[in-house]
């Protein structure tokens, strides 16, 4: 039930993790890493066969996630990546964990993806003659913490409110009022769609919270983590489908 791979804790964050096989729901982008939590698997086959927690070293990886801490990534040889080393173990790097979430593996139990991005100012080690890597196409941007897209639809939703849905906030810059688009389902690698019902106009003080799943909101808009509810006008209603898997994935114990 361990996956040694995880090394660090609750308290000081995740120091490092190997990479070497052994979970079914892993992907290796090299650059980007899906990597699974630890726990609730058959160390024989790799199959998870129960669900798993945010404890132990999982809670470790969320920590270093939202204190922005690297992680070192060491692969060890394996089948099922193309950037695992031919022999032995090899260290990758620093990556930082861009986004964690609570989703239903292949085996139907609910595992913990967390999603690593390396930025490290060493050439990666398998070079350019490596295969090209195969990023999932909405997968571009680099950020420690958030990913912040500033599509056209971002603008119009920061048109509809200029101020935070949440707290009614409105931040004048010398350019401007200042508010976030947030996307409601933001589940690397595989984004939420970029539509004005599954978008949020919100402040930097709540577009990190709502990102990790400390508010998240109930099917009638009422706010879970803070107070109120979710200020709402009629040419924007939020699809209750998005607010549903935002609940779900990001904060499962709500
Ligand atoms: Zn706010």
């Amino acid at each position: 039930m361990t996956r040694g791979g995880i090394a660090g804790g609750e308290q000081t964050g995740a120091d490092s993790i190997v990479v070497s096989g052994g979970y079914e729901d892993d992907e290796d982008y090299g650059d980007l890493i899906v990597y699974t939590g630890q726990g609730g698997n058959d160390p024989s086959t790799g199959r998870q066969i129960a669900d798993q927690q945010l404890t132990l070293r999982n809670a470790g990886l969320m920590k270093s996630r939202l204190e922005g801490l690297p992680v070192r990534v060491i692969r060890g040889s394996h089948e099922g990546s193309a950037y695992a080393p031919e022999t032995g173990l090899r260290y990758d790097g620093l990556y930082y964990v861009e986004d964690a979430d609570h989703v239903v593996g292949r085996s139907g139990f609910r595992i913990w993806r967390f999603t690593l991005r390396r930025q490290d100012v060493a050439a990666p080690p398998w070079g350019s003659t490596a295969v090209t890597p195969r990023l999932p196409p909405e997968v571009k941007q680099v950020t420690v913490l958030r990913v912040i897209r500033n599509t056209a639809t971002a603008r119009e939703v920061k048109e509809i409110y200029d101020r935070c849905q949440i707290c009614e906030l409105r931040r004048d810059t010398p350019a401007g009022p200042y508010a976030e688009g947030a996307h409601i389902p933001l589940g690397a690698p595989h984004r939420g769609p970029d539509t004005l019902d599954n978008l949020l106009c919100l402040c930097p003080n709540h577009h990190l919270p709502f990102d990790v799943g400390a508010i998240t909101i109930a099917d009638d808009m009422t706010l879970i983590g803070t107070f109120g509810k979710l200020r709402t006008v009629p040419k924007h209603p939020i699809n209750v489908e998005y607010v549903r898997y935002h609940r779900a994935h990001y904060a499962p114990t709500a």
